[in-house]
């Protein structure tokens, strides 16, 4: 999507190493270019084959001209001469105001679009700074360590840095697999450490005086795809980099944090979450991008069971076509299974219509989903750039730095999330000159139905926040353990990790966990208190066995093992049944057998809560909102076995224990008298909330960052503590992860949406694109559309 201008014009050998930094290849080598290229025509082809009435909206993106910037005079010599060794003599506007900041020590973040060159941003200063710091007595005068959300992306980075190969400098990855002969290199010798935060919090900071050497010189943290660090998962990764900072001032150091993400709302505000302290965002993007013509689709029903088909049935269908008429197209599924039935199905639509490439084979189809090697990976990339691949299915770890661009046509199966990840995703088609066709394929959700309905909150809105709360005691607790066992905690610590701080510190004084001397507080314990929390999910994890061969088919957290893996549950795990023979529990085992027995179950379950906490209220003038703290409790009681047909051939009690959690939430509750007055009478009360709560939380991550598996909700015609009808919508994370109070905030705008899509779905009595939802613990019962709707528009008091 980028100009050619600053690269050699001639086609990529086929050899050609990964050392992309900045620009997408020339991908015309190898593509039958005589075909034609234009994403009016290949729509005009997609709507005669399915019908003018499944696209339900076209936007047109304009082009977008590259904006070029001059190199810094600060650039090492050899650093310049090895990019431009790479071919990469040119910088876009954006890529210059980043690394200017990084180089005089100011912390910042950039948030760019795909394939705009964000790593040019922080290699060119870090690389500067570790050439410049070779004239110091170690030879290491400054190092830098670079963090990613996965072990693959650093991966990838290290390919990049030892391709570039500026003499003299030293990378080095290290994540879990490294063993401990390179990982002792790595400390003492490195100038440059790809890891990822997990290790940060498990090796580098419980272990900072092995590496003081390398923490001494310490000039900068690149934080590689900062989006990724939200929800608990955020807040985690913000107390470790506070650990982190805290660590370096004890060896002298104050390193400068160069952040790149996705497109955000709020890459400032994300930054200083991250980090806790200011920082300034780099957001006008100054690279080129090509002209897109953008596609909102509504699959076709099912003629038989009149079912909307899947969102990956119906792209699938869509890039046999895009194929079939010479564009390359890569479709994006959301989850692995997605992904293989994509490939499938399009390799046998292809087949099916004898679709030859010029030598006479099938033009090839390939699936990506994360947890290939580099080799493979790189592998795959190249076929893509040399067109030998026609057609890919990928999950969104194509997302994630994996360096496929410039495609004709992008088809997006399902909601990817967020408007940011749409972009992203779209974003892989399109370069100089050549517009491209993005295609969004809508999933039977209320979200997905209502977005394809509603072009502005695609295209009119800005992307969502980012969701994080830096503060939630349940997640301090244990970095502040950790942190006090690193260095001990003194008073000035408190500022560095916000207010709730002193509050943890005192109660895990108390409790005998942290010792107060003198000096600070002190760990307290025996082992080590960085064993205590795993960053990324605290739940107990369930393995699911395969009886007689004992080998794992996965696992599952404990809170939703209840509800999938109970004793006698039909379990589909990518795309195989297999029947629950036993869950043991305490054993954190699920015994299965592979099998379909002709029935699926469902688990049925109770939940309540109480209010342990208001923290906020706002009178609005049909309903009352707050946000404050919950203890949910819910148990799976039984489930019930049904045929194909829907019809229940039986149901089961079981005995599973009563799980309770401890979160944040915002609910809201509305007077009888006022819901009787919109026909709305007693005996409706709970179809009606329990639709209008499925909807809500369909529609929640229009608003916040998160999706529906993240958030819960509970509605009930008389609550205890409210004296009124309430529906409540949680956090699923012990303490909370920001998901509510994000809603409490944009209540009106949340509501006004889902009172939108439960009245525009056609459908007569609910369905999954309106207020059933596949995650119901009650067998989506009872649910009243109809009434749902009055409710709603009650509750926003805007008639009905
Ligand atoms: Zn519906
Ligand atoms: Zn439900």
């Amino acid at each position: 999507m980028e100009a050619d201008g600053h690269r050699d014009a001639a086609p990529a050998p086929p050899s050609r190493p990964a050392a992309d930094l900045n620009a997408s290849p020339d991908l015309s080598a190898g593509l039958d270019l005589s075909a034609g290229h234009d994403p009016q025509a290949w729509l005009r082809l997609l709507t005669d084959r399915h019908g003018p009435e499944r696209v339900t909206h076209v936007e047109q993106l304009p082009e977008r001209p590259g904006s070029l910037a001059e190199w810094p005079e600060w650039v090492a010599p050899e650093v310049y001469a090895a990019l431009a060794g790479a071919g990469l003599r040119t910088l876009w506007s954006h890529q210059r105001e980043g690394m200017d900041l990084a180089h005089s020590g100011h912390d910042v973040v950039v948030s760019t679009g795909t394939a705009s060159g964000k790593s040019l941003v922080y290699l060119v200063p870090t690389l500067s700074a570790v050439v410049e710091g070779f004239a110091s007595p170690t030879g290491r005068g400054a190092t830098a360590l670079y963090l990613s959300p996965t072990k693959a992306l650093a991966a990838d980075q290290l390919t990049r840095l030892t391709t570039l190969a500026v003499p003299g400098v030293r990378a080095a990855t290290y994540d879990g697999d490294t063993p401990t002969e390179e990982r002792r290199w790595a400390r003492d010798h490195a100038h440059l450490i790809l890891s990822n935060p997990d290790l940060v919090h498990h090796s580098m900071l419980p272990r900072h005086r092995q590496w003081s050497r390398f923490l001494r010189a310490l000039r900068f943290v690149v934080v590689d795809e900062c989006h990724v660090y939200r929800g608990v998962f955020g807040s985690h990764v913000s107390a470790v980099l506070r650990r982190l900072r805290r660590v370096c001032a004890r060896y002298g150091v104050d390193p400068t944090f160069v952040l790149a993400s996705a497109t955000v709302a709020d890459p400032a505000e994300h930054g200083e979450a991250l980090i806790g302290r200011p920082m300034t965002a780099v957001t006008t993007d100054g690279s080129p991008r090509a002209a897109m013509t953008a596609v909102l689709w509504e699959p076709k029903t099912d003629d038989e069971s009149g079912a909307r088909v899947s969102a990956t049935t119906e792209a699938a269908a869509l890039m046999a076509d895009l194929v079939e008429t010479g564009a390359q197209t890569v479709s994006f599924a959301r989850s692995r299974a997605g992904v293989e039935a994509l490939a499938t199905s399009t390799r046998r639509r292809l087949a099916g219509r004898q679709v030859l490439s010029p030598d006479g084979t099938p033009p090839p189809v390939a699936a990506y989903r994360g947890g290939y090697l580099p080799q493979e990976r790189r592998e795959l990339e190249r076929e893509v750039r040399s067109g030998q691949i026609r057609g890919l299915a990928a999950t969104n770890a194509l997302e994630l730095g994996v360096d496929v661009a410039g495609l004709d046509a992008v088809v997006v199966a399902g909601w990817p999330g967020r408007r940011a990840s749409l972009w992203q995703q779209w974003g892989r088609a399109g370069r100089a000159a050549r517009p491209a066709l993005g295609v969004f394929v809508a999933a039977d959700d209320p979200l997905d139905a209502y977005l394809i309905r509603h072009p502005r909150a695609v295209f009119g809105e800005p992307v969502e926040h980012t969701v994080m709360d830096p503060g939630n005691p349940r997640v301090l607790a244990p970095h502040l353990a950790a942190a006090a066992a690193e260095v001990p905690l003194t008073d000035p610590d408190f500022d560095l990790f916000g207010p709730h701080a002193r509050d943890v510190v005192d109660r895990l004084t108390r409790a005998g966990i942290l010792r107060r001397r003198p000096t600070g507080w002190y760990w307290a314990r025996e082992d080590r208190a960085t064993d205590h929390v795993s960053l990324r999910g605290v739940a107990a994890v369930v393995s699911i066995v395969e009886r007689g061969t004992g080998r794992v088919v996965g696992t599952i957290d404990e809170a939703s093992a209840h509800q999938q893996v109970h004793t006698g549950a039909v379990h589909v795990h990518q795309g195989d049944s297999y029947v629950v023979t036993e869950l043991d529990l305490d054993a954190g085992v699920a015994t299965v057998v592979r099998g379909d027995p002709g029935w699926s179950t469902t688990a049925q379950a109770r939940s309540e809560f109480r209010i342990v906490r208001r923290d906020r209220t706002i009178r609005y003038a049909g309903a009352e909102v707050s946000y404050g703290a919950v203890r949910v409790t819910g148990q799976v009681t039984s489930f019930v076995r049904r045929l194909p047909s829907g019809e229940v051939i039986g149901q089961h009690g079981l005995d599973l224990p009563e799980r309770a959690l401890e979160t944040m939430a915002v609910w809201w509750t509305q007077s009888e008298e006022s819901l009787a007055a919109v026909g709305v009478v007693a005996e409706h009360i709970p179809g009606a909330a329990h639709a209008a709560e499925h909807a809500a939380i369909g529609m929640l991550p229009l608003m916040a960052t998160c999706d529906r598996w993240d958030i819960g909700g509970v509605s009930t015609d008389l609550h205890p503590d409210t004296g009124a009808p309430t529906i409540m919508i949680y956090d699923g994370y012990p303490g909370g992860a920001g998901f509510s109070e994000q809603a409490f905030g944009q209540w009106r705008a949340w509501l006004t949406a889902t009172a939108t899509r439960v009245q525009e779905c056609a459908c007569e009595r609910g369905c999954p694109s309106c207020v059933q939802s596949p995650k119901c613990g009650n067998g989506n019962e009872p649910l009243d559309k109809v009434r749902a709707c009055a409710l709603l528009r009650s509750a926003l008091a805007d008639g009905v």
